[in-house]
């Protein structure tokens, strides 16, 4: 199971040398404003039209197209810890580890994306890499075709993601990756941890 947190300073840090796997949107920055502002907004625009054809689904779905629309709006954007994930940064420095993001984003919007975390949570992507998904792949099957070197590197990994989707893909390669490396050793495994990735579940 994967614990949830609200902050970044629930993440336990004490082993040398960990490696954070972290997730961008709903994880480190969202929106300024809820996702009931823009229903709100949508309800009273409606009212004043009087317009009553549409459905309560239909405005919820506008909604979170406008909410979502503002992950690619730097002035829109906040950081959800600002000062928690500073300190995990200080922490993961000081283990000697590395922390890189992961996101589903896709590559076109690097750019975009490399300047809203430096200019929100002023961190330097040439330090902290980020890898995109682009949303083809869940993160447990990128990783393992594209990381698992680096991630052999270390011996805390630590996932964190607001997508229980996301958390559930890397149950699936702990699993593979404990029965890839305990296959012939049944009855004497001395391995007290089958987790090579703990994850922690964000939640604003
Ligand atoms: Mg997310």
């Amino acid at each position: 199971m994967y614990n949830t947190i609200k902050s970044f300073n629930e993440i336990t840090l004490t082993k040398l040398r960990p490696l954070i796997i972290c997730d961008i949107d709903s994880t480190v920055i969202c929106p300024k404003k809820d996702i009931s502002y823009y229903i709100n907004n949508i309800k009273k625009i409606l009212n004043e039209m009087n317009d009553t054809d549409i459905t309560e689904d239909e405005i919820i779905n506008e909604a979170t197209t406008l909410y979502l629309n503002n992950y690619y709006i730097i002035d829109n954007i906040k950081a959800t810890d600002k000062k928690g994930f500073q300190d995990v940064i200080d922490k993961v420095n000081l283990l000697d580890g590395t922390l890189i993001f992961l996101t589903s984003r896709k590559k076109t919007v690097s750019e975009l994306t490399e300047r809203t975390l430096h200019n929100i949570l002023n961190i330097d992507t040439n330090i902290y890499k980020i890898y995109y998904t682009e949303n083809k792949i869940n993160k447990g099957q990128y990783i393992k075709n594209n990381l698992m070197e680096l991630i052999n590197k270390y011996d805390d990994v630590i996932f964190i993601d607001d997508d229980e989707k996301q958390i559930k893909s890397i149950y699936k390669l702990n699993k593979y990756l404990y029965d890839k490396y305990n296959h012939n050793d049944n009855n004497n495994n001395t391995n007290n941890n089958n987790n090579k990735i703990t994850c922690y579940r964000f939640e604003i």
